[in-house]
């Protein structure tokens, strides 16, 4: 059924829509505007009318015509300046609910709905309209829509506002305890949060936390209550940069250790100010100019040495050095003027979290700008709500929480994650539809600010882009002295472009902690004879870390090199297929070792490569020279199969070694 809106009509018959809206009400047809429409068949029926009536009228007055003929230019104008005024643009979104288009075009969902049944929608006041039928219902109403410029709602929330320098205010440094294993962390931490507790406060000392702030004379200290930099830089992969300094544990008796080497690392990578503490001085085989020089030799320079460094002797046993621990603190502090503005909504980051049986998600939060206040409506990760309750580090509870505070807060929708940050929204509603968005788009949206991962296959793009000036690398390898040569020809690849730098090198196998690194830092892993463990694989495949396994230290430094100048050859990939352990060796005579072994995953295929792997390093890399299941020579054997493997011109297989079957496959460039 064809339509003709009013003002056609109006047209046709050279009058104002005005006079054929009131015509059509004479004749019992309510319309609204001149935008309505009428069915053909009504409009003729009108227009026959209308023709008729102006007919017996003219020849009434036909006296006036002459008078009318005159003032008919000036009721045009008018006309047209009345319909100019009566349209309005109004800007909707994509789809709108009835209800909401009702009240923008100041009228009642119910009219809109019998506007829809006369169209044969049935909708309800909350249901959701698309934009063509929303713009249809809004010509009755004289209104011509246009689509709203959708506005990125997590771009919205994540964009930081710059801050007025007169706004900043100084804030306490937040401080993490790194080091080895046992060289001190906890009891440092409990030592120095214990030095500062008054008598009244001692009862809440045990209140945990997450996170905890000390009163030195009138100044305070935060305290991230989890020592150790894997947790330091897991939280640093997800996004959040939340520590000022590290204070690096090193115990008097034992020296840097793998673990120390590592958390420097993990420090320098962050860019964050590293305090040494060199603890256990109680100890009669105590001796720190031993830590000092080996501190050195991992570039920390001690001040009385002509470095740098700060370095404290302290018995977190014996409660001693600690004061003097506390002030180099707030020392450095003072030198960094660590500042955030206070007078704005807050945001930060989740330290820990957890679903209490009574009070529901809770988590622990750090405010890093901005106040954060009871009743403030949040956003962390996929979790929202309004805050209901704020508890500090004392289990008091408050109302609000300033830049560098940890508080617990309640009333959450579900729990976040350690590491998201939580962000303060413009009203309840807004949180809701911000995590909803993220919900929609994956959690790893969230990490807004984390740019994409290098890789060594698209980064000659990114130098070129400009998005990579500084390629991070990490290097691990099976002895110490390929992790210097590595270090050294890689360094020296450097050029005005990109510079290279290696920020972690060790020995042994790639671990999580590695990727963890790698991913905070946007490194490549590049591995000389050792492999991932299965934590640290899961990971990189999360995190979309790329990991480099090379048997020959010249194929690393002439890849990197390719890569670097766009001519990486990456026409063959290694696949892996499969895993195998062996279970037990046999030596045939003549023939070399049989290893008998049990397909774990994937599966090994004659033809297939591979490798020998134990302890985490590559001890062989070649061919099969044999595939067998029982007597029989076999083309390929699945996970969950018995097979023995022989090996070309290798004999050397052990129990509990890992066969890694793998093949070299071409990808489509
Ligand atoms: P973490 O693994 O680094 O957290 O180390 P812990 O704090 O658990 O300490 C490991 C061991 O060292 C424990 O047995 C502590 O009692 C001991 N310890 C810690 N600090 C000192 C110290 O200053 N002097 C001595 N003698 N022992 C210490």
């Amino acid at each position: 059924m064809s339509k003709v809106r009013v003002y056609e009509i109006a047209q046709q018959l050279e009058v104002s829509s005005k006079e054929i809206i009131e015509k059509l009400k004479e004749h019992g047809i309510n319309v609204h505007s001149h935008m309505s429409t009428l069915a053909t068949e009504q409009a003729d029926t009108i227009i026959k009318h209308y023709k008729e009536e102006s007919k017996d009228m003219a020849k009434k007055t036909d006296s006036k015509v002459d008078r009318q003929a005159e003032e008919e230019p000036i009721v045009l104008e008018e006309e047209d300046e009345l319909e100019e005024e009566e349209l309005r643009i109004i800007e909707i979104p994509p789809t709108i609910a009835v209800n909401l288009l009702a009240d923008k075009l100041e009228t009642t969902a119910v009219n809109l709905i019998t506007s829809l049944m006369q169209r044969g929608i049935m909708a309800t006041i909350n249901q959701e309209i698309d934009f063509d039928t929303a713009s249809m219902l809004a010509e009755e109403y004289d209104t011509i829509l246009e689509l709203e410029e959708e506005i990125d709602i997590l771009e919205q929330i994540f964009t930081e506002e710059p801050d007025d320098e007169r706004d900043l205010t100084s804030r306490p440094p937040v401080v993490v305890v790194m080091g080895h294993v046992d060289h001190g962390k906890t009891s440092l931490l409990d030592a120095l949060r214990f030095s500062k507790v008054t008598e009244q406060e001692a009862g809440g000392i045990t209140q945990h936390i997450g996170a905890s702030t000390i009163s030195v004379d009138d100044q305070q200290i935060t305290f991230l209550d989890t020592p150790g930099h894997e947790a330091f830089t897991a939280m640093r992969m997800r996004g959040a940069q939340v520590t000022d300094i590290a204070i690096l544990v090193v115990a008097a008796d034992d020296g840097v250790m793998p673990q120390t080497i590592e958390a420097i690392n993990h420090a320098r990578a962050a860019g964050i100010e590293i305090i040494v503490a060199i603890n256990k001085m109680d100890k009669p085989s105590a001796n720190p100019d031993r830590v000092k020089q080996e501190l050195a030799d991992h570039g920390l320079i001690v001040e009385e040495w002509g470095g740098e460094t700060i370095c404290v002797p302290v018995s977190a046993l014996q409660r001693e050095g600690l004061d003097n621990l506390l002030e180099m603190v707030l020392l450095v502090a003072e030198m960094n003027e660590y500042k955030a503005n206070p007078n704005k909504r807050a945001r930060g980051t989740i330290i820990e979290s957890e679903l209490d049986k009574g009070r529901g998600p809770v988590a622990t939060v750090l405010v890093q700008e901005g106040t954060l206040k009871v009743g403030d409506p949040i956003v962390a990760g996929l979790a929202y709500g309004r805050i209901r309750a704020m508890i500090d580090d004392k289990g008091n509870q408050v109302r609000v929480a300033t830049p560098s505070t940890p508080v617990e807060i309640l009333g959450l929708s579900e729990v976040p994650i350690a590491g998201d940050m939580f962000y303060v929204a413009a009203n309840n509603k807004h949180a809701r539809q911000v995590s909803d968005k993220v919900r929609e788009q994956g959690r790893t949206q969230l990490i807004a600010q984390t740019p994409s991962k290098v890789s060594l296959d698209d980064l000659f793009t990114q130098i070129q882009d400009g998005t990579v000036k500084d390629l991070n690398i990490i290097v691990k390898a099976d002895v110490q002295g390929s992790v210097e040569a590595v270090r050294q020809s890689l360094e020296r690849l450097s050029n005005e472009e990109v510079r290279i730098r290696v920020i972690h090198g060790g020995v042994g196998a790639v671990t999580e902690s590695d990727v963890i690194l790698a991913s905070a830092s946007n490194a490549i892993i590049i591995g000389f004879n050792v492999r991932p463990d299965s934590g640290a694989r899961s990971v990189a495949d999360r995190e979309e870390v790329d990991i480099r396994l090379y048997r020959v230290i010249y194929n690393a430094i002439e890849d990197i090199e390719a890569a670097m100048k766009g001519m990486l050859d990456p026409e063959f990939k290694e696949k892996v297929i499969g895993h195998a352990e062996v279970r037990q060796t046999f030596k045939i005579s003549s023939m070399g070792t049989v290893a008998g072994s049990y397909v774990t995953d994937g599966k090994v295929t004659r033809n297939s490569q591979v490798r020998i792997i134990r302890d985490g390093i590559v001890v062989y890399e070649g061919e099969l020279t044999s595939l067998k299941r029982f007597k029989d020579d076999a083309k390929e054997v699945n996970s969950g199969y018995e097979c023995g493997f022989m090996f070309d011109r290798f004999n050397d297989v052990k129990e509990g070694d890992v066969v890694e079957a793998f093949i070299m496959e071409e990808i489509p460039r």
